[in-house]
């Protein structure tokens, strides 16, 4: 648990340290989404709407395809797609690619289904640029001695300090999720219209309509976002 090991993040090529194993905190992020999952169906609030989750799982589908052409271990990854009823989930990818997809969200913005796909394209790039694992990893850092990844997951749930020390590690992340989405999206069929649509559907929605995710929420503004997805366009489809 304390050799660091280094990994390339896919296509940025960006260097990380994980300390926790891949297993170790797949597992984890497995436990709360099954218990995510349990309580929503309980609560009648799983895959409700059957007409859109027929259309996420086909947009899903091309989008697994080209992540596990960039991260080859993620084909044996158990990958899940489930949508939530109720307005307090937007979208999440969890490590070990479980994709949990609030249905309100997705018809509050009218997103089409390019528009779709670019919104899962960045929660997919979270799970195989292995977000999670790095941010966890950084996060036990922080105390001595070093505690195990239950214990950091909790603090990084309560405690403030520690959160905003994580700060700038987030931003990190999540840029390179809108980028790295953006290649995923590319790759999967979607022209780069849909990407640019769906910054501006976000920007136009806010009051606050950032994409909520577990650990943290820090994603780069509206204007950067839209200028990142300009830049990116030019570059995929120059
Ligand atoms: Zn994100």
């Amino acid at each position: 648990m304390c050799i660091p090991v280094l990994a390339q993040v896919p296509d940025s090529g960006r260097w990380q340290e994980l300390r926790f194993g891949a297993d170790e905190v797949g597992e984890r992020m497995e436990d709360r989404y099954i218990e995510q999952v349990v309580d929503l169906a309980a609560a009648g609030r799983l895959d409700a709407d059957r007409a859109l989750l027929h259309r996420l799982r086909y947009v899903s589908t091309e989008l697994i395809a080209a992540a596990v052409e960039l991260k080859p271990e993620a084909a044996s990854w158990h990958w899940e797609v489930h949508l939530a009823s109720g307005p307090e989930i937007d979208a999440v990818c969890l490590a070990g690619g479980k994709l949990l997809v609030g249905a309100e969200f997705v018809r509050r913005l009218a997103l089409d289904d390019g528009e779709l796909a670019v919104l899962l394209a960045h929660e997919v790039a979270h799970a195989i640029a292995e977000h999670s694992r790095e941010f966890l990893s950084e996060a036990q850092l922080a105390y001595r001695p070093l505690v195990p990844v239950d214990v950091v997951m909790e603090r990084l749930d309560s405690d403030l300090p520690l959160q905003l020390r994580m700060a700038g590690l987030a931003r990190t992340q999540e840029r390179e999720a809108d980028q790295l989405g953006m290649v995923l999206a590319h790759r999967a069929g979607w022209p780069v219209s849909a990407m640019l649509s769906l910054y501006r559907k976000l920007a136009d929605a806010d009051g606050g309509a950032s994409v909520s995710e577990p650990l943290i929420a820090s994603h780069p503004s509206h204007a950067a976002r839209i200028s990142m997805s300009r830049g990116m366009a030019r570059l995929l489809e120059p």
